[in-house]
């Protein structure tokens, strides 16, 4: 058997995280028994389903190299065979045709409700002959759901969970209008695409009671079921929007790398020991649902930002160039020309080492293509007492003789601060102040290299100026 998993998102909306580690989990599963990977746009919902919502989600799949084997399988293409396997549970009555007005449900509804029980539907035509049908009334299709015993899933996940067939009603697979209800197309689907394992969030269990009737009544197999727990916030309440983003997009602007997400998605509920940095690669080898844990994860960000830096740091630096340069530009509107790009790349290596997320490395290389005079902090402003910008001149006139490159500018700056009798980060931090506007950056010969020695000059005399 060819393991098979889908992931199948409804496109009401952005692709939240917990569905996107939903569909890792897919995907890594999958990859690890050598199976395939399916994706299923759940777009029956067919005033919410867009195609910019698709769109949004095949965008963030795609980034997160989540992308399925095989093209989209669209749910809302699907609705005739939704419908016939419906007629094939009524012809084998495992389901009944239902005449019930909404007139009659509501008040159904209500009584279940003043009586304190849950509002269940009541099966009043469950043996019914449907020649005694009120006229003009389209009836929908029901489950005849078991009513003794209890139904059991088997969840590689969860473990046995069970739940009394009497707590049940016999839910609508097809509507009166002859459309399917979504816990049976979700069925039909998984069935007829051989899916043979579905991995999803544990907010689907109470679906799946109900989806295994459909699966005995048609004598289909049963694919094997893993429910995922959700991803709750830092205390412990469901994740929204209060805890922080939800959205892999709000991710992604905030420059978060999608390698990192990934990572991090994985360490979130499952585990191998302490290994806390897992490329894809590494993932596939050692992810199984056995690792799972049953307990909802908790979103930690600050443990995101640290894995985001070390995946920062692992990263190609012509990427991180393209990537801080397009946000300059969105940012800040600061244009790279070749020599600024040239800068940027120069510097990437040392800028890379102290930030957290690409919006962190864009704030620290804008001042590579600022123009003169550049805004200064407050705290490097204070640097530049008159004292200080004495040094300048004095630095200034030694580093036109040196050589732009950061050994020798390093040599240049200890002798030199050697010989004043100062040490070298008295020499530096005003350097710094004079070059960058700020108090942080790269070593101070790195940062004077890659601005080069024309640039670097400049900013040195209208700082001491
Ligand atoms: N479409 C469902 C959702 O977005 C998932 C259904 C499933 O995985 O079975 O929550």
């Amino acid at each position: 058997m060819t393991v098979r998993t889908r992931f199948a998102p409804s496109p009401t909306g952005q692709l939240h995280i917990g569905g996107a580690r939903a569909a890792l989990f897919n995907l890594l599963f999958s990859r690890h028994h050598g199976g395939e990977y399916l994706l299923r746009i759940e777009d029956t919902d067919r005033e919410r389903s867009t195609a910019a919502n698709t769109q949004v989600i095949l965008d963030a799949l795609d980034w997160l190299d989540l992308s399925p084997d095989m093209p989209p399988v669209f749910q809302s293409t699907r609705q005739a065979r939704h419908a016939e396997v419906a007629q094939q549970m009524l012809a084998s009555g495992h389901a009944y045709l239902c005449f019930c007005t909404a007139e009659e449900l509501r008040e159904m509804r209500e009584r279940a409700m003043a009586e304190g029980r849950p509002p269940r539907y009541d099966g009043r035509w469950r043996d019914r002959d449907p020649a005694e049908a009120p006229p003009g009334v389209n009836p929908v299709i029901r489950l005849r759901a078991p009513q003794e015993g209890e139904t059991v899933v088997d969840d590689l996940v969860q473990g046995s969970v069970r739940v009394a067939n009497s707590e049940l009603d016999d839910m609508i697979i097809l509507r009166s209008d002859g459309t399917p209800t979504y816990l049976h197309a979700v069925v039909v689907d998984d069935h007829d695409m051989a899916i043979t394992h579905v991995i999803r969030g544990d907010d689907h269990m109470t679906n799946t009671f109900r989806q295994l009737q459909i699966y005995q009544g048609m004598g289909w197999d049963l694919p094997r079921f893993a429910h995922l727990p959700l991803i709750h916030g830092p205390d412990g309440a469901k994740l929204s929007k209060r805890h922080g983003a939800v959205s892999v997009l709000e991710y992604r602007e905030q420059g978060f790398l999608p390698e990192a997400l990934c990572n991090y998605l994985l360490r979130l509920g499952w585990g191998h020991g302490d290994t806390e940095v897992l490329d894809r690669e590494e993932a596939i080898r050692l992810f199984d649902l056995d690792g799972v844990g049953k307990a909802a994860a908790r979103m930690d960000f600050s443990k995101l930002q640290h894995i985001n830096g070390v995946w920062l740091r692992r990263a190609d630096d012509d990427r991180l160039t393209r990537e801080v340069i397009q946000r300059l530009a969105a940012a800040h509107g600061l244009h790279a020309d070749a020599t600024g790009t040239a800068r940027i790349r120069t510097l990437m290596p040392g800028l890379k080492e102290r930030a957290k997320t690409l919006a962190d490395l864009t704030e620290s290389a804008a001042f590579l293509l600022r123009p003169t005079p550049l805004p200064f902090e407050a705290k490097a402003l204070a640097l530049l007492t008159p004292e200080s910008k004495e040094t300048l001149r004095q630095v200034a006139s030694v580093l036109a003789a040196t050589d732009f490159t950061p050994p020798a500018l390093d040599t240049a700056l200890r002798q030199f601060a050697e010989a004043a009798g100062r040490k070298l980060g008295q020499v530096a931090q005003p350097l710094r102040a004079a070059l960058t506007g700020s108090t942080m950056s790269p070593g101070i010969d790195e940062t004077l290299a890659a601005l080069g020695r024309e640039e670097a000059l400049a900013r040195i005399a209208l700082a001491a100026a």
